[in-house]
């Protein structure tokens, strides 16, 4: 459903990817690892359409998302051809990024009618059901500032799956939280990972959790992926001395 071809960013001088090829194949759940400055969140910010590559290509559903055809000729991609793919995708950010002056209800309900222009009964009514998947029923009325971190990274992941996303992307949406808090929000996960057929590209820090839910674990180190596998193969026996020192720090 993706493919990343070679794919570079560099901010100024730095280059943060170095190369990056992935596939992500419909319905697969995949995790990525790494150190702290590696690239995990640029990789998942370009498919998200929040960075632009320097280099390479990346293909979403058989489109290109940076580059489009006109009058025979690739040019750069412009917002129209961006919003229709990134119609596809739906993220979870670190900092649930709500909008404070809305209900939950509401906040979950905007972009379906507003960007894609939803019937609003049926949004309304999508979203109340994906509310109550993530535990919020009785919250629906409340401001996002009523609400603990959990819970709000909750209405943040009801918010995305309202939008029908081909992919979900998670970009370590824990880290933010108090830790007694970390449990709802990656059981949440978990029930979509384990019922929905979406594809799903986690960054996290949790590495019982990638062991759990994940197909596939990449492992990122400046900027390339330096190890690539299933859960197990990456988190229990690599043999890769950056991956074993990289693990380390979470025994
Ligand atoms: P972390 O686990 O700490 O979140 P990460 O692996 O997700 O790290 P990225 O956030 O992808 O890493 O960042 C990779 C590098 O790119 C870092 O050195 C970061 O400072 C730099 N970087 C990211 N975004 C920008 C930006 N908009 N402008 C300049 N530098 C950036």
């Amino acid at each position: 459903i993706v493919e990343y071809k070679d794919v570079h960013k560099s901010f100024g001088e730095t280059e943060v990817l170095k190369g990056i090829d992935l596939d992500i194949f419909p319905a697969e759940k995949i995790a990525i690892i790494g150190p702290s400055g590696s690239g995990k969140t640029t990789i998942i910010r370009m498919l998200m359409t929040l960075e632009e590559p320097t280099a390479g290509d990346i293909i979403v559903d058989g489109r290109n998302l940076w580059k489009m055809k006109k009058h025979g000729k690739m040019v750069e991609a412009d917002e129209k051809h961006l919003r229709s793919i990134r119609g596809d995708i739906g993220m979870v950010f670190q900092h649930f990024n709500l909008f404070p002056h809305m209900t939950i209800l509401e906040n979950c309900m905007t972009a379906p009618i507003n960007v894609k222009g939803e019937n609003k009964k049926e949004v309304e009514q999508r979203s109340i059901e994906m509310l109550e998947r993530v535990g919020l029923g009785d919250k629906i009325h409340n401001f996002p500032s009523q609400l603990s971190g959990g819970q709000k990274q909750r209405v943040a992941m009801a918010r995305a799956l309202v939008m029908r996303p081909k992919i979900m992307l998670f970009d370590e949406v824990t880290s933010a939280l108090d830790p007694e808090l970390v449990g709802e929000v990656l059981e949440v996960i978990r029930d979509i990972a384990k019922n929905d057929d979406m594809a799903m590209v986690l960054v996290t820090h949790e590495m019982d959790f990638a062991l759990d839910i994940a197909d596939k674990v990449l492992f990122l180190d400046d900027g390339v992926i330096a190890e690539e596998g299933t859960a197990s193969d990456v988190i229990e026996h690599s043999e890769n001395p950056r991956v074993q020192e990289f693990l380390s720090r979470f025994r």
